[in-house]
């Protein structure tokens, strides 16, 4: 059973957080995903399987320790594989916030779009360059301690040095596979950026050869499959069907960005705010407000100054009987906490962090004054309007 492991780059709201944090490497928070679990314990089943026949006559808590060793060491090249991707985009000043592993391989979580071609090029080799040195140095340290090119190695040791090898060369060739979100789809990306001088067209250009490309893997993985291959034709299946959600996920966002070109957050940001004193216990702010006038979130007002955000979720939260005992100020979330945008940004700049910090709406804050609140809602209704007439 071969599975193969890539490398992704994912934006906006689709992003794969880690869940269990293993620490911090030069500031970026490396975690693990619940789904690398399985993949895990799958790559170090199969390893068992490849070592076990390929040197029947060493022992089975040998080949086992190996196999776990060299799974570890897969993933710890897979992390490196995501630094230099990390590398690339900090000495380009794109924040990256983590590495996360999770089933279907790495994914460094870049913040900001690249702003030119060139960068977006970098950014996407880098991966495969790192994996392909990697590669080779695994297998020159092999060659350097005995092993013979293209022979069955001798000892344990050489085992895992050489399987690294061939591990990290096919993670750099299958990385420059065309498809988006995968790094070769960066790279494709990047250059028809430069061919266009357009990074909106570049996108869906390269989109929809990452959907040909998915579709290319699901048809060969299900091929494989039903011709016997088992399981390994079921994970290229299944990877080519994240590579298509993934790409059209890309496509509906880049048209998205089209729609909302030139429109800023004060365009459509609710300037008329719901307010509640800060003072007043949560009872009264259900009765009073939360049923009576059908708005969902509030700002909350200190001597004429907003402090913070409740919605329904935050009075949620509370045992029912202290809701007499509580004030709205001990429950909201306060606005430090709050991710705040200006009122000249762009629209699409805000959804972006709805999405990220998974909220429905944000304050609009200018000079430390509450401008208005956008919200989701009212950028849904905007492009409904203008879907409806055409525009
Ligand atoms: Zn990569």
């Amino acid at each position: 059973m071969k599975l193969l492991n890539f490398c992704f780059a994912l934006k906006g709201e689709r992003t794969i957080k880690p869940q269990i944090r293993l620490g911090k490497i030069l500031g970026i928070e490396i975690g693990l995903h619940y789904s690398w679990l399985i993949i895990a314990v799958l790559i170090s089943l199969s390893l068992v399987q490849y070592f076990g026949n390929a040197n029947p006559d060493w022992s089975r808590n040998t080949v086992w320790l190996m196999s776990v060793t060299a799974s570890l060491l897969f993933f710890i090249t897979l992390v490196l594989h995501e630094l230099s991707h990390a590398m690339v985009a900090r000495s380009n000043d794109l924040p990256v916030s983590s590495i996360t592993l999770f089933a279907l391989g790495g994914l460094a979580q870049i913040e900001k779009e690249p702003p030119d071609a060139k960068t977006e090029f970098w950014l996407g080799i880098v991966g495969p360059i790192a994996s392909l040195s990697i590669g080779m140095v695994c297998l020159g340290s092999a060659w350097a301690f005995g092993w013979l090119p293209f022979s069955e190695p001798e000892n344990p040791l050489l085992a895992m040095l050489v399987w690294l090898g061939y591990i990290n060369v096919a993670l750099a060739v299958f990385n420059m596979i065309p498809g988006f979100p995968m790094d070769g789809g960066r790279v494709l990306r990047s250059i028809i950026w430069r061919l266009t001088g357009n990074a909106g067209r570049a996108t869906k250009v390269a989109s929809l050869i990452s959907q040909f490309v998915a579709f290319v893997f699901i048809v060969f993985g299900l091929m494989l499959f039903f011709r016997g291959a088992g399981f390994s034709g079921l994970w290229i299946a299944f990877i080519g069907w994240f590579l298509l959600s993934a790409a059209k996920t890309s496509y509906a966002q880049e048209s998205l960005k089209e729609r909302l070109a030139g429109v800023q957050v004060s365009d459509l940001m609710n300037r008329e705010c719901p307010v509640v004193e800060g003072r007043i216990n949560l009872e009264t702010l259900v009765e009073d407000k939360l049923l009576k006038t059908g708005q969902r979130c509030f700002v909350v007002v200190e001597n004429g100054s907003p402090v913070g955000l409740i919605t329904a979720h935050e009075v949620k939260n509370i045992e029912r009987r202290l809701w007499k005992l509580t004030v709205v100020s001990d429950a909201m979330i306060p606005l430090e906490n709050i991710q705040v945008v200006e009122p000249c940004i762009p629209v699409i700049e805000a959804l972006g962090i709805i999405g990220r910090e998974n909220v429905n709406q944000l304050p609009v804050v200018s000079n430390g004054l509450l401008e208005g609140i956008i919200s989701r809602d009212r950028i849904i209704n905007y492009l409904l309007t203008r879907e409806e007439l055409n525009l």
